[in-house]
C-alpha cells in the first residue's frame, strides 16, 4: 500500500465524519511519525508492513467512530501538543477564539493573574500562559482525572507559570488574590440535546458538556460567582451555545458587570461573551 492509496481510504470515514480527509491524514502522519507536508511530497512511497497493519487498526477504531483525538491521544490547540483521553472534553477549534479575544483584552498587562475554570486538558490556561510568561496562571478542574491531565500537559510543554488544582469552581480558591482575567469553557449543552448523539461528543464525558436549567446553569454560577476573585477593571470571559448569548448577557448584567459583550467564532456563531468589572469611585 502506497501513501496515496492510504490517504484514498478517506472514503471509509464519509459516513462517520464530516473532516474523513484530514481524519486519515492525521492517522497516517502518526503511523509513519512525519508531518503532514511529508505524505504529499512522496505519494508513491511503500508503507511497511507493520505500519500498514497499524494504520488499518487506526482506520478501523475511526470507523467505529472513535475520536482521532483519542486514536492518536492528541489533539493541537493553539499549536500546543496537548494529550486528551476519555476524562475531558477534546479541544475545539472554536476555542481558540477565547485565546485570541483574551490576548486582544489584556494587551497592555505586562503580568497579572489568570483563573481558568474548568481546565479539562488545560487547553486555555496553557495557550494563555504560552502567551503570557509573566502572568501567574491557575487552571482548576472538578474531577480529578481532568485535573491530573492538564498537570501532564503543563509539565509537558515546561509551562511554571501555571499552577493546577482541583476544585469545584472556586471553592480552592480564597477571594484575597484577585485574578485580572477568569476565563471558562464550562458544560453549557442541555441534556436533552440532539447533538449529544452524534460524532466525537459521544466519547466525551457528560460533566465536561451538560448542564441543567437548558445547559445554563454552571454558566449562571460562574458569571454569578466571579465578582469578589476578579481585580478591578479585570474581565470574564466565558464560552457558551450559539443560542445563549442574550441570556448570558443578562447574566453578566444582573451581575454588575460593565461592557458586556459577545463575539462570534470561526464559525459565525455567536460563542463568547465577556465583561469587565468596574469599581464604581466612591462619591
Ligand atoms: N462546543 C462544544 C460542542 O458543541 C461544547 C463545549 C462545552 O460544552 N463546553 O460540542
Amino acid at each position: 500500500m502506497s501513501i496515496a492509496n492510504a490517504l484514498a481510504c478517506q472514503h471509509q470515514l464519509e459516513s462517520v465524519s464530516d473532516t474523513a480527509g484530514l481524519d486519515v491524514s492525521l492517522l497516517l502522519c502518526h503511523v509513519l511519525d512525519r508531518p503532514r507536508s511529508y505524505l504529499y511530497t512522496w505519494p508513491e512511497r511503500l508503507l511497511a508492513p507493520a505500519q500498514q497493519a497499524q494504520f488499518c487498526a487506526l482506520l478501523r477504531r475511526r470507523r467505529m467512530g472513535e475520536p482521532v483525538a483519542h486514536i492518536l491521544g492528541y489533539r493541537e490547540f493553539w499549536s500546543l501538543p496537548l494529550q486528551v483521553n476519555a476524562h475531558t472534553l477534546i479541544p475545539r477549534p472554536d476555542t481558540e477564539c477565547l485565546v485570541e479575544l483574551a490576548l486582544s483584552l489584556c494587551q497592555n498587562n505586562e503580568a497579572g493573574r489568570l483563573l481558568d475554570l474548568g481546565t479539562g486538558t488545560g487547553a486555555l490556561a496553557l495557550a494563555l500562559a504560552s502567551e503570557w510568561p509573566r502572568w501567574q496562571c491557575w487552571a482548576l478542574d472538578r474531577s480529578p482525572e481532568a485535573a491530573a491531565l492538564a498537570e501532564q500537559n503543563r509539565h509537558a510543554l515546561g509551562l511554571d507559570n501555571v499552577r493546577v488544582a482541583v476544585s469545584d469552581w472556586f471553592t480552592a480558591l480564597d477571594a484575597n488574590e484577585p485574578f485580572h482575567l477568569i476565563i471558562s469553557n464550562p458544560p453549557y449543552i442541555d441534556a436533552q440535546d440532539p447533538h449529544l448523539d452524534q460524532g466525537d461528543v459521544r466519547f466525551e464525558p457528560a460533566s465536561a458538556l451538560v448542564s441543567p436549567e437548558s445547559g445554563l446553569a454552571d454558566l449562571r454560577h460562574i458569571v454569578g460567582s466571579s465578582m469578589p476573585y476578579l481585580a478591578d477593571n479585570g474581565y470574564l470571559l466565558v464560552e457558551h451555545g450559539y443560542q445563549q448569548a442574550s441570556a448570558v448577557r443578562t447574566l453578566f448584567v444582573s451581575a454588575g458587570f460593565v461592557s458586556v459583550e459577545t463575539h462570534r467564532d470561526y464559525g459565525g456563531n455567536e460563542r463568547m461573551t465577556v465583561g469587565q468589572k468596574v469599581v464604581q469611585a466612591k462619591l
